[in-house]
């Protein structure tokens, strides 16, 4: 299902049944857990994952639990690749966990800092605050090392795991093999403190840095790095370490009590690593593991998820466009484990959609019931704060679109007289709040950025400084008629846009010209194309001393 049709089946049982199910667990305190790792700029898709937690635990905290999210940057995986943009060479960091990589923009403490910098300062924006917990910096805890030494004194089971969940579909012949892999495989790598690397090696011949053997009795380990051959038999705490990543999963769960942390349908399927992760949780850490929510995807139209490709569509490219509610309404409407396509192109009219439902939730609109009922449960989880008892009126984002690129032809006092007249008699106002007047500039330069970037030739209006010479060529004897003529209406009393148009027509047909006709002439004079947004609206919006002076300009 693409975006442009309407959903009218909307599901918000999924929610009430997720929470049922995280509340069955009891738990002093509950802890909705999200992750990311930390090899790019993360794309705005991702921001599912963080909406469906934190609806999670608004719903927790509405009927009285001590619930908080915590969102897990996973900056300690190796480096593998480098997106094309970076200036780091990757010889010199292939293999080194990302958190020890230098921040090649200089303002972070790393280059998965700067990542995950660049991610979390948006998070307020679109309503969520989730403790924000550093991989690297866990595996720097006591309680982490813990963890890592239950695994090595769980190595067997968690061979037994593996074979079972990863062989799975494997012929026999494959099976065989991992089995064999497996006899001297040990969960643990190890950063070499010679060379700085988890492991060697690119795409298709990586060697991690594994553990090859452990004594319980004096707690070490030994490894060597496959990089620069360094070799050491080591206390468990003097290395750093870190768990491979179907283990590093059910520990990290394990340590912080996770209760419940949703998964995009990769992890998620059946037999999938949350799977894996739970069955370690039960046979190696002794407890349940959290609650898992499969979730589906988030794609925007034309950006891939990847983010290895030059161009990543970042929260911070979703804010320059929309408002965060409109994501957060668009990820929620659905079941989380159907596809979310948002198609940017669609934006104006996804923006329509979620201010009729907005006015719907305060009962404005004359609508069904049952419209109205699904608009006070969903609403409130739309938005980025809480909800207030008064209506802000918004202005239409489609007419912000035609203003904002009047920018440098109207005066800025102009655009805003222009902008709270729409607004008053898109809402029958008779004066604007202070808040819905707030609410302006950042709906006009959204609307600007957008149009910029994935407005259609027909949504684009630029007006030059001059009417071109070879378009005041073209007019005919009755063109010149019909604009003289029409110099007279705008010389009149104000019209309203209906007025407006109705005037073109008649001042056309009073002349002999086809209505057509009158208004490419309008339109090339004004925009130099035969075509625009409606004309009535655009000559107001303009001004009629503007236009005058304009046709004036040819005459
Ligand atoms: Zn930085
Ligand atoms: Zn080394």
């Amino acid at each position: 299902m693409t975006s442009e049709e309407p959903q009218e089946e909307f599901s918000i049982h999924w929610i009430r049944d997720v929470v049922d199910e995280v509340l069955a667990r009891d738990p002093d305190q509950y802890l909705i857990v999200t992750g990311k790792s930390m090899s790019g700029s993360v794309h705005a898709g991702f921001m599912k994952e963080i909406i469906i937690a934190d609806v999670i635990k608004r719903e927790l905290k509405a009927v009285g639990k001590d619930a908080k999210t915590v969102f897990i940057s996973d900056d300690f995986d190796p480096i593998r690749a480098f997106p094309p943009s970076l200036t780091l060479s990757p010889d010199e960091y292939m293999g080194v966990p990302y958190s020890d990589a230098p921040d090649p923009h200089g303002c972070c403490e790393s280059l998965s800092a700067h990542w995950t910098n660049e991610l979390v300062e948006t998070f307020p924006e679109f309503g969520v605050d989730p403790e924000v917990v550093l991989q690297s910096k866990i595996y720097e805890t006591k309680e982490m090392l813990d963890a890592v030494r239950i695994c090595l004194n769980h190595t067997e089971t968690i061979r037994e795991i593996l074979i079972e969940c990863v062989a799975r579909d494997f012929d026999e012949t494959q099976k065989a093999d991992y089995i064999e892999s497996m006899k001297t495989w040990y969960p643990v790598s190890v950063v070499c403190p010679e060379c700085g690397r988890l492991q060697s090696g690119g795409k298709g011949s990586i060697v991690p840095n594994r553990v090859t053997s452990y004594n319980s009795e004096s707690d070490e380990v030994s490894y060597k790095c496959a990089h620069c051959g360094h070799s050491e038999t080591a206390k468990l705490d003097k290395l750093r370490l870190k768990l491979s990543w179907r283990v590093d999963w059910p520990a990290k769960w394990y340590i912080m009590k996770t209760t419940c942390e949703p998964a995009g349908k990769d992890h998620a399927v059946k037999g999938g690593s949350y799977d894996t992760g739970l069955e370690m949780s039960r046979r190696v850490f002794g407890w349940s593991g959290p609650v898992k929510v499969p979730f589906e995807w988030v794609r925007l139209g034309g950006y891939d998820m990847g983010t290895s490709r030059g161009v990543v569509f970042t929260n911070r490219a979703w804010l320059n466009i929309a408002p965060p509610e409109l994501f957060r309404y668009m990820v929620l409407r659905t079941d989380p484990e159907r596809a979310n396509n948002i198609q940017t192109n669609l934006i104006p009219d996804l923006v329509d959609i979620y201010e009729t439902f907005e006015r719907n939730y305060y009962g404005l609109d004359d609508v069904d019931s049952e419209k109205q009922d699904l608009a006070k449960v969903l609403y409130p989880l739309t938005e980025v704060r809480k909800v207030i008892e008064e209506y802000i009126p918004k202005l239409s984002f489609k007419f912000a679109i035609v203003t904002s690129q009047l920018q440098g032809i109207l005066s800025e006092e102009t655009i805003m007289q222009r902008c709270y007249d729409v607004l008053k008699k898109q809402h029958s106002l008779s004066d604007i709040s202070p808040e819905a007047k707030a609410l302006i500039p950042a709906r006009l330069s959204r609307a600007l950025n957008w149009v910029k970037e994935f407005g259609s030739e027909r949504d684009q209006v630029e007006v030059p400084d001059t009417v071109p010479k070879e378009i005041i060529d073209t007019l005919t004897d009755t063109d010149r008629e019909f604009l003289k003529n029409f110099v007279e209406v705008l010389k009149g009393d104000p019209l309203d846009d209906e007025e407006l148009q109705g005037k073109v027509f008649e001042t056309a047909r009073g002349v002999g010209l086809k209505d057509k006709r009158a208004f490419v002439v309008l339109y090339r004079i004004l925009i130099s194309r035969k075509s625009g947004p409606r004309l009535g609206g655009f000559l107001n919006l303009l001004g009629n001393e503007w236009v005058l002076e304009r046709i004036m300009s040819v005459l």
